[in-house]
């Protein structure tokens, strides 16, 4: 196997930014993905698992240790009945390649994912969500490969316990174990879930029952070109910041510092905002309308920015730094909390 070394880890992130890695090898089956953790024992090097690097911020020092990036390839149908099938996915297969495959065959219940760049082994890790679905509506269990113990397991979706961007694979298991393959249950059943409010606003008018799996990814297409940066243009890694879900008490806080900073028109907006994005546990506020009320659209530092379309995500207009993506977050942080009393969290792993 080639362990090449000092390689630049820019080149594996849709941000194009961080260090290099010691060593990086690429590993396309099981094999391979043991001589490469066999490589780091014997090395005593740290190993850091990517995909397709859509979802991290990597330090302008890079990584101490062995990169492994995931290119394990096919999708398989190993089970279906007469309203569902079970499709097992290899984790290196590209995201939306499998929902591209689901809308060709029939299959519901991942259109709404179409377009989320990077591959199906990151997909449960941080509860892939977007327009109404979550990866944890469709995901039955996942194979891995323990890193230290090199034993090939399963996990059912209740063991994975998934919340919103979260599932103990980023949380207590955080590098503990290589994602493999990924069990998907999906519909036979035409169903389309078009409650999400850009997907409601595009289908007005239509009857929303006879909405197809082409239409719907269609206009996802557009509908996220307005929200996304071009990637061939700008480096970024979508949201950087996670939305709210609140409890009736920190929401009242909210509603109490938006009053004292805002007034009550600020107070109207929230409720406005609030209202558009009903949900099932919790009340949602977009970290968008923060980030708007407390005018940091724009907002930079070195070459890292805040998107003046959707500010939530940060983009790196040129060769931003990640110290600068860090110095960007940390001050939209300490602004957002003194003047809401809302502390934002980042989505992406930071490395
Ligand atoms: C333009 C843009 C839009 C986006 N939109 C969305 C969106 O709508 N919704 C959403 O949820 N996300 C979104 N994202 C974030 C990102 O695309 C997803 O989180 C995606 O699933 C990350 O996949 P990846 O392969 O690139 O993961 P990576 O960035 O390579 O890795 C992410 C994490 O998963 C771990 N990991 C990856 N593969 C494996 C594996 N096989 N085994 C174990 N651990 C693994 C890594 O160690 C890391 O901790 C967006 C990103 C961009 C750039």
């Amino acid at each position: 196997m080639d362990f090449q070394t000092n390689y630049p880890l820019s080149e594996l992130t849709t941000f194009r930014i961080g260090g290099p890695a010691s060593f990086y090898a690429h590993v396309a089956n099981l094999n391979e993905l043991k001589e490469a953790l066999d490589f780091a024992q014997q090395k005593n090097l740290s190993v850091l698992v990517l995909g397709g690097g859509s979802n991290v911020l990597i330090s302008d020092q890079g990584f101490v240790g062995l990169v492994i990036q995931i290119n394990f390839k096919g999708i398989e149908k190993v089970s279906e009945d007469k309203d569902s099938v079970m499709l097992k996915v290899a984790a290196g297969e590209i995201w939306d390649d499998v929902v591209a495959f689901a809308e060709k065959n029939n299959f519901w219940g991942i259109e709404n994912l179409s377009h989320v760049p990077g591959k199906t082994g990151a997909v449960p890790v941080q509860n892939v969500g977007c327009y109404g679905q979550e990866a944890s509506d469709v995901v039955e269990k996942i194979e891995v490969l323990g890193l230290n113990s090199q034993k090939v397991k399963e996990f059912t979706k209740t063991e994975l316990d998934f919340n919103y961007r979260t599932s103990k694979l980023n949380q207590e298991w955080k590098n503990k174990y290589v994602i493999l393959s990924v069990y998907f249950r999906l519909s036979k059943i035409p169903s389309p879930n078009l409650t999400y409010v850009d997907l409601k606003k595009y289908f007005a008018g239509r009857d929303k029952a006879m909405v197809s799996l082409n239409e719907i990814r269609t206009a996802l297409k557009q509908i996220r070109a307005n929200k996304f940066p071009d990637l061939t243009q700008m480096g970024t890694v979508g949201s950087f910041f996670k939305n709210f879900i609140l409890t009736e008490e920190q929401y009242n806080t909210l509603v109490y510092c938006t009053k004292q900073n805002f007034g009550q028109e600020g107070v109207d907006r929230l409720i406005q905002v609030v209202n558009k994005f009903p949900q099932k546990n919790g009340i949602k506020v977009p970290t968008a309308f923060l980030l708007d009320i407390c005018g940091l659209k724009g907002k930079a530092v070195g070459e890292a920015k805040l998107w003046e379309k959707q500010p939530v995500v940060i983009v790196n207009t040129g060769n931003a730094k990640a110290a600068d993506v860090l110095e960007l977050f940390k001050q939209v942080q300490a602004e957002i909390l003194a003047k809401t009393g809302m502390r934002v969290t980042a989505e992406p792993e930071f490395i």
